[in-house]
């Protein structure tokens, strides 16, 4: 059959690992007159922010905003707990931990980088003997990225604490929770985290502008001793609701604020837990075709061990070119947008072309996934990529809970 028609006309899906799919009630929420940023709804609605922002982040602690996107988080967390001269470990598992390093290289402080490689989780013992070897204490904090999104790694962060609590070193537990965060179980306090940082537009469904940072009593002081702090990057005026609106420093993202209080109220009705349990469901929907697939043909999961994938993104290897072959097609002819592969390869290597990733987080329910799948497949179909028959049926049998 000639390929003469396209079909790409119609509502056009964005199936990367952030910004993820916006609600309707979100986009209706933001469609709204420029509201008073001194006094009535927009105040109180903050504090209602604020306070729902710790529930999905489980903690009783301290939860802060800021108007950057998820590197401004980053820094955030760095510009209130580590000077110059100071050490950190980063256990890095992708692109994300080693991006997160180079900022505190950026801000004066010094990076131990344990390097777990692109498609394996963080091995404990390694960094219980880096944390051992550490005598004096010199390494100020642990820099953990929950869910790497480049290699989709999900990492064990309450063992990674479990770690730090056996060898008895007081350094900081900080976690990027920005692709984990209302997508794949997180306890901030349960796990012994110290410092959090989220952002607003992957599993909380928010255009991209705004993020955040999460701390405990043990970071505040922490904070307590550092030399000096940027005025704007400082978390102690924007802990404090009653401040607005200092919070901020200067004007609220207003229109994100309003996004963001619909997004919460949609995660509060479906349930948290609920919301957890949608994204690992899909999650084995997608795996369970990719095995399929790659059981004739060049298609495999990045990481090997389901218990270490993220249920909210999939990185996968398809040999070049079939990676950009494919993300092309579908996008071209299909309306469907891939995830590129990030950080799988250097620049202007041609092996950079045999990865793609599917992000499934936020607003995605199983028909939107089914949909995606029917079209990687189409897409394998048109550009003579070998595969495995019977994907769509093994991951449809997921979905209908068989
Ligand atoms: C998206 C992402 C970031 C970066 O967030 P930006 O909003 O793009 O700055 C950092 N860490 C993780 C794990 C991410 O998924």
């Amino acid at each position: 059959m000639a390929n003469d028609v396209n079909l790409a006309q119609g509502r056009d899906y964005l199936a990367i690992p952030g910004p993820s799919v916006m609600p309707d009630a979100v986009l209706r929420a933001m469609h709204r007159a420029a509201p008073n940023i001194y006094a009535g709804p927009l105040v109180d609605m903050t504090h209602s922010i604020v306070a729902d922002l710790a529930r999905v982040a489980r903690t009783r602690h301290n939860a802060t905003i800021y108007i950057g996107n998820g590197h401004a988080a980053w820094e955030a967390a760095l510009a209130n707990t580590i000077a110059v001269g100071d050490r950190v470990l980063v256990p890095a598992t992708g692109s994300f931990g080693l991006g997160w390093a180079e900022m505190v290289e950026g801000l004066g402080g010094v990076a131990d980088i344990i390097d777990f490689g692109k498609s394996n989780p963080m091995e404990m013992g390694r960094i219980a003997e880096a944390l051992a070897a550490d005598k004096s204490h010199q390494i100020k904090a642990v820099l953990a990225v929950h869910v790497d999104t480049s290699s989709s790694v999900r990492n064990d962060i309450a063992a990674l604490r479990r770690v730090m609590n056996d060898v008895g070193h007081p350094a900081l537990l900080m976690a990027d929770c920005i692709a984990s965060l209302c997508c794949d179980e997180f306890e901030m306090d349960a796990w012994g985290v110290d410092v959090m940082v989220s952002a607003c537009q992957k599993g909380l469904m928010v255009p991209p502008g705004i993020s955040f940072v999460f701390f405990n009593d043990k970071a505040a002081q922490i904070r307590a001793t550092m030399p000096r702090v940027s005025r704007y990057w400082d978390w102690k005026p924007r802990a404090n609701p009653e401040l607005f609106p200092q919070h901020f420093c200067g004007t609220a993202p207003t229109h994100h604020l309003y996004g963001l209080r619909t997004a919460l109220d949609m995660i509060f009705e479906e349930g948290l837990e609920q919301v957890w349990a949608r994204h690992r469901r899909l999650a084995q929907a997608i795996w369970a075709a990719c095995d399929v697939w790659g059981q004739d043909g060049p298609l495999r999961l990045n990481v090997a061990d389901p218990k270490n994938r993220s249920h909210a993104v999939t990185a996968l290897q398809i040999g070049a070119p079939n990676g950009a072959a494919l993300q092309d097609w579908v996008r071209d002819n299909l309306g469907l947008t891939l995830g590129i592969g990030l950080g799988m390869a250097p620049p202007g290597d041609p092996a950079r072309d045999g990865f793609f990733r599917l992000g499934h987080m936020g607003h995605v329910n199983g028909q939107m996934v089914m949909a995606m799948l029917g079209g990687v497949q189409a897409g394998m179909i048109a550009q003579d990529i070998p595969h495995g028959r019977g994907a769509l049926d093994a991951a449809a049998a997921v979905i209908a809970g068989k």
